[in-house]
């Protein structure tokens, strides 16, 4: 084995996956003076949001991501990095087979009123009738008793989302046409095998909570390019170290004071010295390590086997003419039993195909398990048949050029029952942490957002841990509207008012 010591006596620590979650820690600790290696095992930083480019040159990546109006960290770090990489705020629409269904305005662009009445209001419904909306109204009970907190994650995910909303009242067509599509676009699985509590999260933080919680922007080009590129660049002025195809395979580790400490990080053939670790690992990748590694020894690691990832399909098209699209960026349902589907105008949104003669879009699948054995050929007649079933013109242009990233168990199942075999940071052992958008965390915050605070709050452990550097500043997430905190603060008292008593010895 090579040893990497350095000899230096700064603080090291080794940061395992680029995604968003290792490049926070990476980047606030090599602020601080720590010694950081940031071990990435594919070829480009930026995971699950990685951009890379075609052999003819053209950008793609790994699906195309939003950046919602709560995502108050990311926006923080890109104003600090001094970028400006998004687009303005932009509206959407959802499409089924019968074509047109909803368009979203923005939200702040509205008078403001109390949650959720915006949300009601402002949505244009261009088929589902009045009364299967109005069927949602008690399952805001559901919202206001889901507040996030460990015992309200343990009473709702063992329930499927499917579950709740039926035990809730809403009607089987508001959750086919407006829940389950929520479902399959925001969490990757259709009802029947999403968390009741993860599905509630999710609606809260992304549609319910603030008004205009649900606009959301875009990167003007690949998030790769327009944000990962010139933050490593900063990392690496920093003092961090990047390093990409790097795998990680084993940890070194030794008992001091009676706990087991990581020393040293195995990668293969190379070991590399650290006083703290910090895994911003996706589920499929760290249960690859704990089944190699020494981490098996721990019950708490051994239980993430029982996590499930979700397979995504990401393509993009490239047609020999413009095909106009109302708006850039629309949600689809209905086209398959257990599969989204978005797609997107690349040259609305990205500035690289704004001048292009020809339409490009971008059209992911999530929960897209059946799609993935298909050849290139047959996704891309599939792609173009679904577009063409939401706007006509597409049937009569011809792809010149497509590109199809088949992303198998990429992402978070948060299935039911799949929050007791979640970590939270802390691990069994003293010095290493967690961090990843699949965590247990109490920031309230989801996908690129979660990845990129938990981050940080890794980051923050080993800063208190090893007593250098100031901690990270987290925006929290906005608080509760006054009705909602008062809505949450009764409902608190009347269900103290039944602890313990026969009624709370139900299932929980
Ligand atoms: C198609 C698609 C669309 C999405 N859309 C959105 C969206 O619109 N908005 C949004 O907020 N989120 C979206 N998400 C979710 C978002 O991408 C994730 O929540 C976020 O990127 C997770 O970041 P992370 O840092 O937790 O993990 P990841 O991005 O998964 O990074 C983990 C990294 O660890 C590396 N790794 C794995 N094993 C090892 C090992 N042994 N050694 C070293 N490195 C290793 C991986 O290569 C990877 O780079 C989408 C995801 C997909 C796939």
């Amino acid at each position: 084995m090579i040893d990497r010591a350095t000899g230096s006596q700064r603080s090291r620590v080794v940061v395992v996956g680029a995604g968003w979650a290792g490049l926070g820690a990476t980047y606030h600790l090599a602020q601080q003076g720590y010694e950081v290696t940031l071990l990435e095992a594919g070829a480009y930083p930026g995971g699950l949001v990685a951009g890379w480019k075609t052999p003819g040159g053209r950008s793609i990546e790994a699906g195309i991501h939003g950046f919602w109006y709560p995502y108050r960290n990311i926006f923080s770090l890109v104003n600090q990095l001094g970028l400006q990489p998004f687009t303005p705020w932009t509206r959407s629409s959802q499409y089924s087979p019968a074509g047109l269904e909803v368009e979203s305005p923005i939200f702040q662009q509205e008078p403001w009123l109390p949650t959720p009445l915006g949300t009601f209001l402002y949505t244009r419904f261009y088929r589902l009738p009045l009364a299967d909306r109005l069927s949602a109204l008690p399952l805001l009970y559901a919202v206001i008793d889901f507040d996030n907190s460990d015992a309200a994650w343990r009473q709702y995910d063992p329930m499927t989302a499917r579950e709740l909303f039926k035990q809730f009242g809403v009607s089987m067509r508001l959750y086919k046409e407006a829940f389950e599509p929520m479902l399959l676009v925001g969490l990757f699985a259709p009802g029947e095998q999403c968390s009741a509590a993860a599905a509630l999260g999710m609606l809260y933080y992304f549609i319910l909570a603030h008004q205009p919680n649900f606009d959301v922007v875009w990167c003007r080009g690949t998030v790769g390019e327009q944000i990962f590129r010139p933050w490593v660049e900063r990392i690496e002025q920093a003092g961090g170290r990047v390093l990409t195809q790097r795998r990680v395979t084993d940890l070194q580790l030794e008992t001091v004071a009676g706990k087991p400490q990581a020393t040293r990080v195995i990668c293969g053939e190379e070991a590399f010295e650290a006083d703290a670790v910090i895994f911003g690992v996706g589920v499929s990748g760290m249960q690859k390590i704990v089944g190699q590694s020494c981490l098996r020894q721990f019950p708490e690691f051994c239980q993430l086997l029982n996590l499930n990832a979700v397979d995504v399909l990401a393509t993009r098209l490239w047609f020999d003419r413009p095909v106009p699209v109302p708006l850039p960026s629309n949600a689809c349902f209905g086209f398959d039993a257990t599969t989204g589907w978005t797609f997107f105008d690349l040259n609305a949104l990205h500035d690289e195909w704004q001048p292009e003669p020809g339409s490009v879009i971008e059209a992911d699948f999530y929960h897209a398990n059946q799609l993935l054995p298909l050849s290139d050929e047959q996704i891309i007649a599939k792609v173009q048949r679904d577009l063409t079933r939401c706007i006509p013109d597409f049937g009569a242009a011809q792809v010149i050029d497509a590109s199809v990233v088949r992303l198998s168990r990429a992402v978070t199942h948060f299935s039911p029952g799949s929050y007791a075999s979640m970590l939270p940071a802390q691990t069994p052992i003293a010095n290493v942490w967690m961090s990843g958008d699949w965590i247990i965390n109490r920031h309230g915050s989801w996908s690129q957002e979660k990845a990129y605070v938990t981050g940080l709050e890794a980051a923050n452990q080993v800063i208190h841990q090893l007593g250098i550097g100031h901690p990270a500043t987290i925006l929290p997430v906005e608080p509760d509207e006054p009705h909602i905190q008062l809505a949450r603060s009764i409902n608190r008292s009347v269900r103290g008012l039944f602890e313990g008593s026969w009624l709370h010895h139900g299932w929980q």
